[in-house]
């Protein structure tokens, strides 16, 4: 069971998710925890602010979040108060030497300002676990917190680290089943692991979504639940479309589709896990559990609507690389990629024709370099600001005329690389980031809101999100 930063925002919230554990003890769950909502955000902040000048002034940013902390100490644990207060005061401590140490020593450097960065931020989520089990010990669950860091073993890409699986296995089991065995219900902090060597990792933002799932997969769990603040993977970002609704049942790579190209509900790796052990995963809402879930698992199942959610994400940069080279020639591909394979840059969409490639990049840092090593293969076009939508449903695969439906409801926004995948459950393209709001609004209207009788059969009754 994880609960996002929003499910533990504060004393009410910790309580909440409090009760939601153990209303399930039966179950015997694990619990991952984030950090408390925005807290990752200011202990990142503080960084970089230390960087740029003072490090005592950056550590005293945070001074308003560890009382946050506090409040939720004061307000529900009557036992454990003194010790988990002292765990504040020791974390504030050991960040203010942390950012202290790393003016001194590492001005600039990428790799070490990242190393100290993981550090600093994983004091979110392991303040985040040691309250939510002493919360739980206060609602007489028998509970402990365990250090992710032990179980969850990654390689050294600070920042982004992944997670060394069988290491990663052996340890969660080593550390966590005498725990479940013995009735305790173990609290770990997501997002943060740590180097064999014991460096302290982090797995990129919205990471917990992810450790949970590694944790869930570690111990063969019966289901993976993500606890978060709206009812379940909706149609659509609620934030664009105010009327999106829960999607009952996604296949795992529905869902994958529809992380990886923005629904922020589910970091893109969390289907990973669950997939390699068929493991289903239940999307919910800590704050109404009856308003709506959605189920995510192996089996495909088409509704009735065809589409099931539409998906987008803004920031994309896209390429196109055209030469008469490739008429009729191999090997032009391998060499394409090879550049973007040496500047660790990942693709995410691509498309070909005889003379020409794009592809779509979320990371640009090393642009410049690879357009130098482009333009030996062929002309080069960068456009930048572009987004991407993804409209995914498995019935798209069987139903004729769809595109022609989806493209004429946006028929006055320009469209480029357009693209469906090998599994034909998804249509991807790129819009102008200035429009991409518009066009997922529009597409929503045309989807989910002209509800005829056979959607509103399939879609959860009628939920809309104030988000
Ligand atoms: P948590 O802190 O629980 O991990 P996140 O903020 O990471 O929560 O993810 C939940 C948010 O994802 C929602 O509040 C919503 O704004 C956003 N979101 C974007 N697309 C979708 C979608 N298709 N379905 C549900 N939520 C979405
Ligand atoms: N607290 C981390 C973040 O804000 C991880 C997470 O919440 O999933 O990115
Ligand atoms: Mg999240």
């Amino acid at each position: 069971m994880k609960f996002g930063g929003t499910s533990v925002e504060g004393a009410t919230a910790f309580q909440n998710a409090a009760r939601i554990v153990s209303e399930r003890q039966g179950l015997r769950p694990v619990v991952v925890v984030s950090a408390m909502a925005g807290f990752t955000d200011a202990l990142l902040n503080s960084v970089r602010e230390a960087l740029n000048g003072d490090a005592s002034s950056a550590a005293s940013t945070l001074d308003k979040h560890f009382d946050r902390h506090l409040r939720v100490i004061d307000a529900l644990l009557d036992n454990e108060t003194a010790r988990m207060r002292d765990l504040i005061d020791e974390s504030r401590v050991e960040i203010a030497e942390l950012l202290k140490t790393m003016t001194l020593e590492v001005g600039q450097g990428q790799s070490q300002r990242k190393r100290f960065a993981d550090a600093v931020a994983s004091f979110g989520e392991r303040l985040s676990a040691a309250m939510l089990a002493a919360v739980l010990v206060e609602n007489k669950v028998s509970s402990t917190d365990v250090d992710a860091r032990l179980c969850i073993i990654t390689d050294e890409e600070f920042g982004c680290a992944a997670p060394l699986i069988d290491e990663t296995f052996s340890r969660s089991k080593t550390h966590l089943q005498p725990l479940l065995e013995s009735g305790c219900v173990p609290v770990l902090g997501g997002f943060i692991g740590s180097t064999l060597s014991g460096e302290t990792t982090t797995l990129g933002r919205g990471g917990s979504d992810y450790s949970a799932a590694i944790i869930g997969a570690a111990l063969a769990a019966e289901e993976i639940q993500i606890w978060t603040d709206v009812p379940g993977v909706l149609t659509a970002d609620p934030r664009v479309a105010p009327k999106a609704r829960t999607v009952p049942k996604l296949s795992f790579e529905e869902a994958a589709e529809l992380a990886y190209f923005g629904a922020k509900v589910l970091h893109p790796k969390t289907l990973q896990p669950a997939v390699e052990r068929n493991i289903p995963v239940r999307i919910c809402n800590s704050r109404a559990q009856e308003s709506g879930s959605t189920l995510v698992v192996a089996e495909t199942e088409k509704s009735p609507q065809t589409v099931k959610a539409i998906a987008h994400k803004t920031g994309v940069t896209t390429v196109q690389v055209t030469s008469a080279r490739m008429l009729g020639a191999y090997g032009f591909l391998r060499a394409l990629f090879e550049v973007f394979d040496e500047h660790r840059t990942a693709v995410d969409v691509v498309t070909t024709s005889e003379v020409s490639v794009s592809l779509s990049l979320d990371d640009t840092s090393d642009l410049p370099a690879i357009v130098a090593e482009l333009e030996k293969l062929g002309s080069v076009n960068v456009e930048e600001k572009r987004a991407i939508l993804c409209i995914v449903g498995e019935g798209l695969r069987s139903t004729p005329g769809i595109a022609a439906r989806i493209f004429s409801t946006i028929s006055d926004i320009n469209v480029s690389l357009i693209s469906q995948g090998a599994s034909r459950i998804n249509l991807t393209f790129a819009v102008e980031e200035a429009r991409a709001r518009e066009a997922v609004m529009r597409l929503h209207r045309e989807f989910f809101e002209n509800s005829d009788e056979e959607a509103s059969k399939y879609l959860a009754t009628g939920i809309e999100t104030t988000v």
